[in-house]
């Protein structure tokens, strides 16, 4: 080869490696940032494990998150970052400011844990006799600093606000609104929230669906006035609601293995979990003087159908013998029900895949069908947003992160995940 033509040759090759860095950076000039979080995730994993096991060795109880607050504030103050505290109890809020003007997005922690007296399998257990963090919030509040963390080093890359709710009381369902009724919106006013919770699935899952996660799970109180043949009644009464029952009793739908199962489960489109109405058996009769109650849980997976069955089971008592003692018919409390929006939720699942690209963002089908709920939903209420779940078991390990069971445990490389893939979840939406 003559010196002209390989000096010919090299220029070729340098102008191609210049044409290809150039589509290269038009690319991916965006996913730079999800470089840098990714990089810096990895940086810090080792002392977030310690922060989680800190965390997991003082646990406290729903409405006493006093210790657990405190390290939250100085954590969010060490990074920069602006910290509101004693909202709604032990609530605290970090404000990350970026220069430029954008959009407001909001990621919420749960921190309380709850009592167990079960022993903790872990080699860094909970010092606080009696409680423990067998729902994951200690894994939670880790990821939500952790994502606190990485994006307050990329802030440059960035514009608008992000904000981190760290949100007491979720085990008893009142620190969400404890926090809204404490002018939790008086210091932030973000347009879209967001969410995770650990779940059973293997590390490195994260899934989600439109609408609800879970069954619309409620107490319905049906009172009439006392009366002599009462026990026509109460049997008229049982055999009503159970009938409403479309679940065959005893069979695969009530072995909680089958929503993890590939043929059935959740992640399914033909799964078993959808389209159902359940009754729980134990209906409840309460008498007084002149009336009498009779309660029932019942659940649905579809997330508008229990007002309709209340209607027609008040049409049904009203058309039958026993029209005459009927006095209400009504939903016992307030429901607590995770509803995401439809257009974010396909947006961010979209694009969590589009930047990871590892076939482990996964939709789901159907609903969960045990009464689970999360007071997030009523920050749902106020703003669009969605609530993920991340699988956190190893089952070769034999860890399983199903919440609130006592062998509770979680395969701790879910905090890698978590921040990773909720950092690039807020990073693209604040675009
Ligand atoms: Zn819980
Ligand atoms: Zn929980």
């Amino acid at each position: 080869m003559k010196n002209s033509s390989k000096i010919k040759k090299a220029a070729l090759t340098i102008q191609f490696i210049m044409l290809s860095l150039t589509i290269l950076g038009q690319t991916t000039q965006t996913d730079i940032s999800h470089l840098k979080i990714q990089q810096q995730t990895d940086h810090i994993f080792d002392s977030l494990v310690n922060l989680r096991r800190d965390l997991h060795r003082h646990p406290e109880l729903t409405e006493q998150e006093e210790r657990t607050s405190k390290k939250i504030a100085e954590y969010l103050k060490s990074l920069g970052v602006e910290v509101h505290t004693g909202i709604g109890g032990y609530g605290v809020v970090g404000i990350l400011r970026t220069n430029k003007k954008g959009k407001r997005i909001a990621w919420r922690a749960d921190i309380d844990a709850l009592a167990s007296n079960h022993p903790d399998a872990v080699s860094f257990p909970s010092e606080n006799e009696g409680v423990r963090h067998i729902c994951g919030h200690d894994v939670h509040t880790t990821i939500a600093l952790g994502i606190a963390n990485v994006l307050s080093r990329v802030k440059e890359d960035l514009s608008g606000t992000v904000y981190f709710i760290f949100q007491p009381a979720e085990e008893n369902l009142k620190g969400a609104k404890a926090m809204i009724g404490d002018g939790l919106f008086d210091i932030i006013n973000p347009e879209e929230i967001y969410a995770l919770h650990i779940a059973p699935m293997p590390e490195g899952i994260v899934t989600t669906k439109a609408n609800n996660l879970y069954a619309d799970y409620r107490q319905i109180e049906i009172a009439f006035k006392n009366k002599t043949n009462k026990d026509a009644l109460i049997d008229y009464i049982k055999e009503l609601l159970l009938n409403l029952q479309n679940v065959a009793l005893g069979g695969e739908f009530w072995d909680n293995r089958n929503l993890l199962d590939p043929n059935v489960g959740l992640g399914n489109p033909n799964t078993i979990f959808k389209d159902y109405i359940t009754v729980s058996p134990n209906i409840e009769i309460i008498e007084s003087d002149k009336e009498f109650f009779v309660k029932a849980y019942l659940s649905s997976e579809k997330h508008n159908q229990l007002d309709s069955i209340l209607s027609e089971i008040k049409s049904t008592i009203k058309q039958s013998e026993f029209a005459g003692e009927f006095i209400k018919i009504e939903f016992h409390r307030e429901t607590a029900l995770v509803m995401n929006d439809e257009n974010l939720t396909s947006l961010t699942m979209s694009a969590l895949d589009r930047v990871y690209n590892n076939k482990q963002v996964l939709p789901l089908y159907g609903a969960i069908p045990d009464g689970r709920s999360d007071d997030f939903s009523f920050f749902q209420k106020k703003i669009p947003g969605v609530y993920y779940l991340l699988g956190a078991s190893d089952f070769e390990k034999g860890i399983i992160s199903m919440p609130h069971s006592p062998n509770f445990e979680v395969d701790e490389n879910s905090i890698r995940t978590g921040v990773k893939y909720f950092s690039s979840l807020i990073i693209e939406r604040l675009k």
